[in-house]
């Protein structure tokens, strides 16, 4: 198959995120095993983009290398201007938690802290606000999602769709520029997910740079980009002019 060539949609900005020729082969019992062979992506600032596949066709590895949560075998990661194939765990950690925001299927808030805790968090960690500023800062993000009489509960006391809710103000505690959204509605029902998607759609609108995995093919024409993946390839890309609607 003839390699697909990517490149940022017409209407954003500047490229912000490179996948030069990624291989990452994972080492198995049964031997090794090419998750990514040789991908090629690159994603402009500003840009929504889909990437769409089935089950274990390398989604997750390849968003794993745009957050640094992986690291490739061979080839370059850049993003946002930093080489991330080259940083080590603890500089990935303090880089990821400026630049990237992650939010994953299973939401991951921590059982034992209230909500608006929990979004102070990675503030806590990365020390970009002020002490003062940053239950503020969490209450203003939660408010944006419409969680703010939440704030004080404990995560197993809001609905699927309420966590993940908080999950995406998590991702957003220190205004990074990029989002990556490992299948963030699929573990929710159709309405929950379609206001999730909205929530996106709009971080993109805002300037945000948003990358979301899905194995849900009708989403594509609801973004700048659908990238196809296939057994650890780019298969085919479908860029649209005025994303954002809901299909109809
Ligand atoms: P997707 O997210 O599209 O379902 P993944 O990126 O998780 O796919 O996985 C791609 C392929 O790599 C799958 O066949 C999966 O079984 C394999 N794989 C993923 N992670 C590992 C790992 N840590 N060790 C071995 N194989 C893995
Ligand atoms: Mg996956």
């Amino acid at each position: 198959m003839a390699p697909v060539v990517t490149s940022p949609s017409p209407a954003t900005g500047a490229p912000l995120i490179h996948l030069r020729d990624v291989v990452k082969t994972y080492q198995t019992p049964a031997g090794d095993f090419p998750a990514l062979k040789g991908v090629n992506l690159s994603i402009g600032k500003g840009e929504f983009v889909a990437i769409i596949g089935r089950s274990g066709s390398g989604k997750s590895t390849m968003v794993n290398m745009i957050t640094g949560i992986d690291k490739p075998t061979r080839g370059e990661v850049i993003v946002a201007g930093t080489p991330v194939h080259q940083l080590s765990e603890n500089e990935t950690a303090r880089w990821r938690g400026v630049t990237v925001g992650v939010v994953f299927q299973f939401f991951q808030l921590l059982p034992t802290l209230t909500v608006v805790d929990n979004i102070m968090l990675p503030m806590d960690f990365c020390n970009r606000y002020a002490v003062r500023e940053r239950r503020q800062r969490a209450m203003a993000l939660l408010d944006m999602v419409e969680l703010a009489d939440q704030a004080h509960k404990l995560p197993s006391e809001l609905s699927g769709g309420q966590q993940q809710r908080a999950a995406i103000a998590r991702s957003l505690a220190n205004d990074p520029p990029i989002l990556c959204a490992d299948e963030p509605t699929g573990n929710l029902d159709s309405r929950t997910a379609e206001r999730i998607f909205a929530l996106f759609v709009d971080m993109a609108a805002r300037g945000r740079t948003v990358v979301m995995v899905t194995h849900d093919r009708e989403l594509s024409g609801r973004v700048h980009r659908a990238v196809i993946v296939a057994d650890g390839e780019v298969v085919e890309e479908h860029i649209n002019a005025a994303p954002g609607g809901n299909g109809a």
